[in-house]
């Protein structure tokens, strides 16, 4: 009973994944490092394979792995380069769990491969489920592998769930901080820069999230991921704005009973509980306390300003490859704006042009998922060069 989890982390040296390796290093009687993988950020991935000594650490962008394998030479740890490695390791029978802590549709594939090999999934990629819920959950059961959100409000409804009959849920509010926008109107919008929308008023996560957070794209991709997680029909998800960010979201069941989650915003938590599951683990993480927050409140999206919110409602009720696209579009416009090649505004137009544009698939394969990824990506990243939508 005392052996230790042994951890895949990847996307070790982001948002996530750092705070993952901080909740690993509190509790080193519990958990074990065997992998370790990050895209290009080859120093910090050094510097954690020294401290947490893995078996194996892969870098994916290419051109970083001999910087990496000569750093790491005096050390145990293999290094591999590349994303096929990562699916290769991460079915090593020396693996327990997979937190799957990569940005974007770049995750999907790995998670894939630990599900084939039948690891525990602790999931923080959320556009793996975007991408391909159907797929990937249909894998999961009939691998037996079970996917542990680490996503605050799918960790929230999860931890809701426990102890309760599935079909007995009527209902889940997901809650949105409403990100650092909340309130304002288009004639605001159309003039935020990237400096700004970085600012999230609750939460420091990677560039690509927040930015989702101040469209609203990431609840939209919340309600799909819930969808998937939870196996609910689309109008059993509601969004509601919160923006203490107190209540991580609720189950409502048949008997208009509600359950919550609450505490502070903190990652670490969801991520701690995904780790350690099914046990909860004691900590020193900062508490609630009710004298800091005697006001909570809650209101109405509004899906007017923030149209990703409604277009992502949309992708998850038509379904098929729609989410796959409208994830691949705002993967391609948020890396714009980023960069101040295309406004605030302007990354919902280029959305619903791609949505409008890429040929829908009813029942895509993953080969369907790929296909309409590239097409999308292709197609967005044309009017991102053209830059000539703007109507506002
Ligand atoms: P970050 O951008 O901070 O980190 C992303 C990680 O993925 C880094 O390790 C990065 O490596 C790696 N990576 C990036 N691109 C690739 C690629 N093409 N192939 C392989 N690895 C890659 O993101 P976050 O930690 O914020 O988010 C990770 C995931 O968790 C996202 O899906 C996000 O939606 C989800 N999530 C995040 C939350 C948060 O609080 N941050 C909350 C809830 C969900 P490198 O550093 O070398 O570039
Ligand atoms: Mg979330």
């Amino acid at each position: 009973m005392n052996k230790k989890k042994r951890l895949a982390i990847l996307g070790s040296t982001g948002s996530i994944g750092t705070q993952a390796l901080e909740v690993v290093a509190a509790h080193p009687g519990l958990f074990e490092v065997e992998i370790l993988s990050a895209h290009s950020n080859a120093a910090l991935l050094i510097e954690q394979a020294r401290k947490f000594k893995p078996n194996a650490v892969v870098v994916t962008d290419e051109s970083q792995y001999q910087k990496v394998k000569e750093a790491l030479a005096p050390t145990q740890a293999k290094v591999f380069a590349g994303m096929a490695a990562l699916t290769d390791v991460v079915q090593w029978e020396t693996v327990d769990t997979v937190l799957g802590a990569i940005v974007g549709f770049a995750g999907l594939h790995s998670i894939l491969a630990a599900i084939e090999a039948g690891k525990t999934i602790a999931l923080a990629n959320k556009e793996t489920l975007v991408v391909a819920g159907e797929l990937v959950m249909r894998r999961a059961a009939e691998k037996g592998v079970r996917i542990i959100p680490v996503d605050s409000e799918h960790s929230a409804i999860f931890q809701c769930l426990t102890g309760e009959d599935a079909a007995k849920v009527e209902k889940i509010m997901l809650t949105a901080s409403g990100g650092p926008f909340l309130g304002r109107k288009t004639n605001y919008l159309v003039n935020v820069k990237a400096s700004h929308a970085l600012q999230h008023p609750n939460w420091t996560m990677g560039a690509k999230i927040t930015i989702d957070s101040a469209t609203l794209m990431n609840k939209g991709l919340e309600m799909i991921e819930a969808k998937w997680l939870f196996g609910l029909r689309n109008e059993q998800i509601e969004v509601v704005i919160h923006p203490q960010s107190i209540l991580h979201s609720f189950v409502q069941f048949v008997d208009g009973s509600i359950k919550a989650q609450m505490g502070l915003p903190d990652m670490k938590l969801p991520i701690q509980y995904a780790l350690a599951y099914p046990v909860r683990l004691p900590n020193d993480f900062k508490r609630f306390s009710f004298r800091d927050f005697t006001k909570l409140s809650f209101d109405q999206p509004d899906y007017k300003t923030f149209r990703n919110l409604a277009l992502a409602q949309e992708a998850m009720e038509k379904g098929g490859n729609l989410p796959c696209v409208m994830n691949a579009a705002n993967e391609v416009v948020v890396h714009a704006f980023l960069g101040n090649k295309v406004g605030f505004l302007e990354m919902s137009e280029m959305i619903e042009k791609t949505m409008e544009k890429v040929p829908f698939v009813a029942a895509p394969t993953l080969a369907d998922c790929e296909h309409s990824d590239h097409e999308a990506r292709a197609y967005a990243a044309e009017l991102v060069k053209n830059g000539q939508l703007s109507v506002y």
